[in-house]
């Protein structure tokens, strides 16, 4: 029997056939897993030979599968690197085009959507202060919201900024208003799964003028208005959220472009796909740059969010791993 079943292993030609094999053999259902439900019936004075022939056995036949699996690994592994070689002596006449990585694409779509509305593109530090990144944005030392950004802390107490909104602070603090800005940028955060990475882009914006005369009906038209040119004839709706430096604020989404808000696996099975979120300017934060009598509305987004709805791209994590066959295909 051994010697049939360790001969199989030696035949197998594919890891899909070798796992077929030890499911034939060690599976819930297998022919040596079999045996051992005959124990049972065994009398005791058996029973220790019998259970020392079956672990025997056992080890034998999964020693040989693990053995057999290293082989055709490494078989695996070399038919895929010779499906890959590259020749880079290879003379190539015919230069071909490259592209634009779907990131910036889309960053350069919305900052060209802004810039044509006469918006201003500011720029900050990466490595920030934590009174540009938290405490003038209405984030006060031990504030429970500070949690709901997972910083990364340098020794001297300096921050990796977690968003691109310390730019308004300093844009405030150097200019008088009015001020029309967005803000594009890398920002860093403690996160990775199929929805976060540790450095991702967003594009902040904010709009000051003297009092009274910005609202949120002029925030709520802005954003409609530039989410249609990004995703076409979608519906947008406004949720009421909360972010410490808006008050009121909202999270906006869109029906969901998959969809078309019927509710599909993107969508959780909402009809709606949250895109980005915004507000009119708290108080504290005028404050904190002496500003007085002013009103105002600023609004967030990522950028990657934003590219991995418009080329329906499942993974964030794919956008960051260079691999040419990704870039290729926006062309
Ligand atoms: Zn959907």
């Amino acid at each position: 029997m051994i010697q049939e079943w360790l001969k199989k292993i030696e035949l197998a030609n594919s890891l899909g056939s070798l796992e077929d094999v030890r499911v034939e053999i060690l599976g819930k259902k297998g022919v040596l897993t079999a045996q051992f439900t005959k124990m049972k019936d065994i009398p005791n004075t058996q029973k220790k030979a019998f259970a020392q022939n079956f672990n025997e056995q056992k080890a034998k036949v999964s020693e040989a599968i693990e053995n057999k699996k290293t082989v055709l690994m490494a078989l695996a592994l070399e038919e895929h690197l010779k499906l890959e070689k590259i020749d880079v002596t290879k003379f190539n006449m015919q230069p071909q085009n490259g592209a634009f990585h779907p990131v910036i694409d889309t960053l350069d779509k919305i900052t060209t959507y802004f810039q044509n509305l006469n918006f201003s593109v500011e720029e900050g530090p990466l490595v920030e202060d934590d009174f540009h990144n938290f405490e003038a944005l209405n984030l006060p030392k031990y504030h429970p919201a500070r949690d709901m950004q997972d910083t990364f802390y340098c020794k001297d107490g300096a921050v990796l900024r977690t968003h691109t909104s310390p730019v308004q602070i300093r844009t405030m603090m150097k200019t008088k208003p009015p001020i029309r800005m967005i803000a594009p940028g890398n920002v860093f955060r403690k996160d990775f799964d199929i929805t976060h990475t540790p450095m991702f882009n967003q594009i902040e914006g904010l709009v000051v003028d003297k009092h009274n005369k910005i609202s949120f009906a002029n925030l709520k038209h802005v954003m409609v208005e530039f989410l249609h040119h990004m995703f076409g004839d979608v519906e947008v709706r406004f949720r009421p959220s909360f972010f410490p430096f808006t008050e009121p604020s909202a999270e906006v989404d869109i029906s969901c472009i998959f969809c078309n808000g019927k509710g599909c696996r993107v969508c959780s099975h909402t009809g709606w796909l949250e895109v980005l979120g915004c507000g009119i300017v708290d108080e504290n934060v005028f404050k904190a740059v002496n500003y007085e009598n002013v009103s105002g509305y600023a609004f967030g987004l990522g950028i990657e969010r934003f590219a991995m709805l418009i080329h329906k791209i499942g993974d964030l994590r794919s956008l960051f791993e260079s691999d040419i066959r990704l870039l290729g295909q926006f062309r």
